[in-house]
């Protein structure tokens, strides 16, 4: 059943009616991708409860739907996904093997997981001309765990922080000769201490 009463933490917001773009906000900020006079949406009525998310209730998970062809490396418990040739910035997508969200995730698993996060830091900085590797859950989309990794390139100051994954959107495609020799790369790193290269993307 949906419920237009806001939350607690959202009670003191005005739905439907423009939001004023606050002076000095981001996108005033020289890490903003974009330029020129922009105005901030209103906001939606709340919807409660959420919609399910892949993998909750009857929406299937496409995570768990895969083998592991066309992941960069893989071990018992982890997989580790990349984006599509094509993009303009290196990112990565590190999953369970199994069906778990980050509240749900065995403690074993909650382990290994700090181990394995900073191995595939390690394996994207071991690229070199990468000044930082940003790591970010969300989540907002699919119920099965999955951490990002955004590459940001060595001397671009302007991509700096929270608006690097607005840059990808917008810069041009990495050649796929890079692109390609990044991934064998990383897979290389991330195998020295274990698990195996993916398979071959089909
Ligand atoms: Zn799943």
């Amino acid at each position: 059943m949906t419920s237009p009463s806001p939350g607690r933490f959202a009670g003191h917001f005005e739905y439907g009616k423009p939001v004023a773009a606050p002076e000095g906000g981001i996108p005033y900020w020289d890490v903003f991708p974009y330029d020129g006079d922009v105005s901030v949406r209103a906001l939606d009525a709340p919807v409660i409860p959420e919609p399910p998310r892949g993998g909750e209730g009857d929406r299937p998970c496409g995570e768990c739907a895969r083998d592991d062809e066309g992941y960069v490396w893989t071990d018992e418990h982890w997989r580790l996904d990349a984006g599509a040739g094509g993009d303009s910035l290196l990112n990565f997508m590190l999953t369970p093997r199994a069906h778990h969200d980050l509240g749900d995730l065995p403690a074993d698993l909650v382990v290994g997981m700090g181990t394995t996060i900073q191995r595939v830091e390690a394996a994207i900085m071991g690229l070199g001309d990468i000044a930082r590797v940003h790591v970010n859950r969300w989540g907002d989309g699919g119920s099965h765990l999955h951490w990002w990794f955004f590459a940001r390139p060595e001397g671009l100051l302007q991509l700096r922080g929270t608006c690097l994954p607005l840059w990808g959107d917008v810069l041009p495609a990495l050649p796929k000769e890079t692109w390609d020799a990044a991934m064998t790369s990383v897979a290389s790193h991330m195998t020295t201490t274990g698990g195996r290269p993916g398979g071959p993307v089909v």
